[in-house]
């Protein structure tokens, strides 16, 4: 039985709440709830028969009337001495999907996660956006992303990034729902301010995030300071151009007393010029000091034909902005060796794209 034609619920993904009330109508204590949780999200648990400490003809009852989606992990690469490794998992339907997990020397464990596979909103220099969407993640597929790579590494995350395949705000729904969970304390518990959703701009989602009012960082992916360039690289920008974008982002601040950074990934020619620099600060210099920008020097993707800046170029963009009094971090992707680029393992390793592969290399 494929999970996709298995009709039983799926446990993971519920709330501690729900998985009570699951356990009620199965003619248990609620209690058996917070238990189930307990094995979902804490220890990590795949099947019903591992969680020894519920009677065993539950156990059984459980397994016959529900699931648990679990990832199922194909292969990982890694850089930075072990301190990034980048994991591809496999969907019980078939997909892969791509998570990374960097360990910090100030002690953070990160690990950036996806919430769909592959993309629909085809920004140009991306490995995911260049093979489209395949289909959402559901929160339990997003949230067994963290379990798993605390799993596999034993090491407890303390941030996460929704930066990995897809648009998480088009994919609203699970990925909220995901938040919660990994907020939780029954389930990960990671503070909500070290949880960060990144989106490309889609402004209804923007204003609909901020009325959740929930303390998360916001990052929006900008990569251009004018409309021209903008629609060519980025192309939603078509349906929400920079100014719109920029009156949700200011609602956004203004209901979560929470500040945005604004990510901008730097191809060389395209737009990483000091002119381009100087539009962006000025286009981000009101309100004084409320916007940060990340500068990310685009990562090699196979079959796309941008170019990575040289660091003076990166250095003098980022020293511009500077100079207009926008606060600018260069952020170095990590793991340059193993594929860094979203989407790229998934190219270089998925079975789904083996044909692709071939066809290439004949
Ligand atoms: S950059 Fe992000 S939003 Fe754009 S295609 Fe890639 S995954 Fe999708």
């Amino acid at each position: 039985m494929t999970a996709e034609r298995d009709a039983r619920p799926d446990l993971k993904g519920l709330t501690l709440q729900e998985l009570e009330r699951f356990a009620e109508l199965l003619g248990e204590p609620a209690y058996r709830g917070r238990q189930i949780a307990h094995w979902i999200y804490q220890r990590g648990a795949a099947a019903f028969a591992e969680m020894t400490d519920l009677p065993q003809g539950f156990r059984t009852r459980l397994a016959d009337a529900a699931r648990i989606t679990t990832l199922f992990p194909v292969t990982s690469v890694q850089a930075d001495g072990g301190d990034t490794i980048k994991y591809l998992f496999r969907l019980a339907d078939g997909p892969t999907l791509e998570s990374v997990f960097m360990r910090y020397e100030d002690g953070r464990r990160s690990v950036c996660i996806s919430t769909q596979v592959g993309c629909g909103m085809g920004c140009t220099f991306c490995a995911t956006g260049l093979a489209g969407l395949t289909r959402n993640l559901t929160s339990a597929e997003i949230v067994d992303q963290v379990i798993r790579v605390q799993h596999l590494t034993g090491e407890r995350v303390s941030n996460v990034v929704f930066m990995g395949m897809g648009e998480p705000l088009a994919n609203y729904g699970p990925t909220l729902r995901t938040i919660h969970l990994l907020n939780a304390p029954y389930a990960t518990e990671i503070g909500m301010r070290h949880l960060t959703i990144s989106t490309v701009g889609m402004v209804p989602q923007i204003r609909r995030l901020a009325l959740e009012h929930l303390q998360l960082t916001l990052a929006v992916s900008l990569h251009a300071p004018t409309d021209e360039l903008r629609d060519q690289i980025v192309p939603i920008n078509r349906q929400w151009p920079i100014a719109e974008l920029l009156a949700a982002c200011r609602e956004y601040v203004a209901l979560t007393n929470r500040r945005i950074s604004f990510e901008y990934v730097l191809m060389e020619g395209i737009n990483d010029t000091t002119a381009l620099a100087a539009t962006l600060g000025g286009l981000l210099a009101d309100p004084p000091g409320l916007w940060h920008v990340n500068l990310i020097p685009w990562n090699p993707v196979y079959g796309l034909q941008y170019r990575r800046p040289a660091v003076e170029r990166v250095e003098a963009f980022a020293r511009r902005l500077r100079e207009r009094g926008i606060s600018t971090t260069v952020r170095l992707e990590r793991g340059v060796e193993i594929d860094a680029a979203c989407g790229q393992l998934r190219r270089t390793h998925g079975p789904e794209f083996a044909d692709t592969r071939k066809r290439a290399n004949a």
